[in-house]
């Protein structure tokens, strides 16, 4: 186990950064197992007693947006604020707790200026006859720093002054990249002034200047998709440590990348799902959340509609258990039952043992189960395990099943609904219909697919 000290003198705060949402469309799953796994690392820092500034930048200006506003015929604004609050809802449905900060990228533009124009005084950055501003990757060396500090490169293959204008890049044309990107016709309306023409920040730089902004150019804890290392976050740090001199970050923690249905999401494959997309199948932000959460940070993992069932059975366990622990305590009080918790702890403690942690519940039920057939279970002990699941329930974030949540069976006439459609039978889809409106539920045709809403 290593024991995590802060740079806070104090030990208490905790400066913790990580990739917000590039706000251009909805977020899918595999972006929410970032954040998810975010919240996790929060949740836990405050558990153990330290106060986490959290910052979550919402990237408002980027190659990929400038497109999209350029093709809709609308403002950058208006264009990304609606994915914006979409994402911020999102994040509310997960039961992820709002970062502290969430700046954007527009707002900040000044201080991505400023920095530009370190890194420019220290010769690290130039201007080049495209009029946009590059980071210089040799006069970086050249000052004794390191590019490369999270992957390793071959600079044997790199040409000196190579550019690479685009903000997503391969490894192979690791080169100098954009701080600076000189304004061009297809970015319309949407540019500022610099000290080297109109024109906008590149992604990388925004970041930079974000989080030393609000954190200060050294900080704790640096989060993200592990899709993000090269070239975002090398970028991120180069930029950093070549205006200040100063090491950027202590740790750095990738989230492992998500497949869905086993292969890599991609629209034409069908395996894509949004959020929306999964509560539109009648899946609760409780569920997803959970599935989300039962897989080590580092690992890769499957998520499946059948594991969002599995996850619906286990918390069905979970909740089935306190329900029968609350009959059991009445009015008895109690203080948290310390071993369950202990153990939580102990895997919680290497390297964000979740898996191991949700052994330890699930063992802990069974137990539980197991002593309240029997009768064996007194009220203090029943109001000490209670007490016990609100403690470790503040790390988890499952929180308590809603009323609002559909029965699983009316999810299978659901299903059902949709075969009997997709086979033509409509006198079979529109007796299930019935069914389901006589049990209080409507059926909501969007163009996500189906979804039931309470009458
Ligand atoms: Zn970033």
């Amino acid at each position: 186990m290593q024991t995590f000290t802060p740079l806070d003198p104090a030990g208490k705060t905790v400066g913790m950064y990580c990739c917000g949402p590039t706000v251009h469309d909805f977020a899918h799953i595999g972006n929410f197992r970032t954040f998810v796994f975010a919240d996790l690392v929060r949740r836990y820092l405050e558990y153990q007693g330290f106060s986490p500034v959290h910052v979550m930048n919402i990237t408002d200006v980027e190659d990929k947006i400038i497109k999209r506003v350029h093709e809709a015929k609308t403002s950058l604004r208006e264009f990304t604020g609606k994915f914006e609050t979409a994402f911020l809802d999102d994040l509310t449905s997960l039961n992820c707790l709002q970062p502290h900060h969430t700046p954007r990228a527009t707002e900040h533009v000044p201080q991505m200026v400023d920095l530009i124009g370190k890194l420019m005084s220290r010769g690290i950055a130039y201007q080049a006859p495209d009029k946009s501003v590059y980071f210089s990757i040799k006069n970086y060396q050249g000052c004794g720093c390191g590019y490369g500090q999270l992957v390793k490169l071959n600079f044997d293959e790199m040409r000196p002054d190579k550019r690479v204008a685009s903000d997503e890049y391969e490894k192979e044309s690791a080169a100098d990249f954009a701080l600076w990107k000189a304004r061009v016709s297809e970015d319309g309306e949407v540019f500022w002034p610099s000290p080297w023409g109109e024109g906008r920040p590149g992604w990388h730089i925004e970041c930079s200047a974000m989080s030393m902004n609000l954190l200060g150019p050294s900080f704790d804890l640096h989060l993200g998709g592990e899709d993000l290392i090269f070239p975002h976050h090398e970028d991120e740090i180069a930029q950093s440590e070549g205006a200040t001199g100063q090491p950027f970050v202590k740790h750095w923690m990738h989230g492992a990348h998500l497949l869905v249905e086993g292969k890599k999401m991609s629209k034409s494959l069908g395996n894509y799902f949004t959020l929306r997309d999964l509560l539109a199948k009648g899946f609760s932000g409780r569920e997803i959340r959970y599935l989300l959460l039962t897989a080590h940070y580092r690992e890769s993992f499957n998520f499946t509609l059948d594991g969002l069932c599995g996850a619906r059975v286990a918390l069905s366990r979970i909740d089935e258990c306190l329900g029968k622990l609350r009959q059991t305590a009445g009015n008895t009080s109690a203080a948290p039952e310390p071993t369950v918790l202990a153990r939580i702890i102990e895997s919680l403690d290497e390297d964000l043992n979740i898996s191991g942690a949700w052994g330890v519940v699930f063992e802990w039920v069974r137990e539980l189960n197991r002593a309240l057939a029997a009768h064996e279970l007194m009220p203090e002990q029943a109001a000490a395990a209670l007490a016990a699941w609100v403690q470790m329930d503040t790390i988890f974030g499952i929180g308590a099943k809603a009323d609002t949540e559909m029965p699983a069976e009316l999810l299978v006439l659901l299903d059902d609904r949709n075969a009997a459609r997709k086979a033509k039978d409509f006198k079979r889809a529109d007796s299930i219909r019935d069914e389901l409106k006589s049990q209080g539920w409507v059926i909501d045709d969007t163009p996500t697919g189906a979804r039931l809403k309470k009458l």
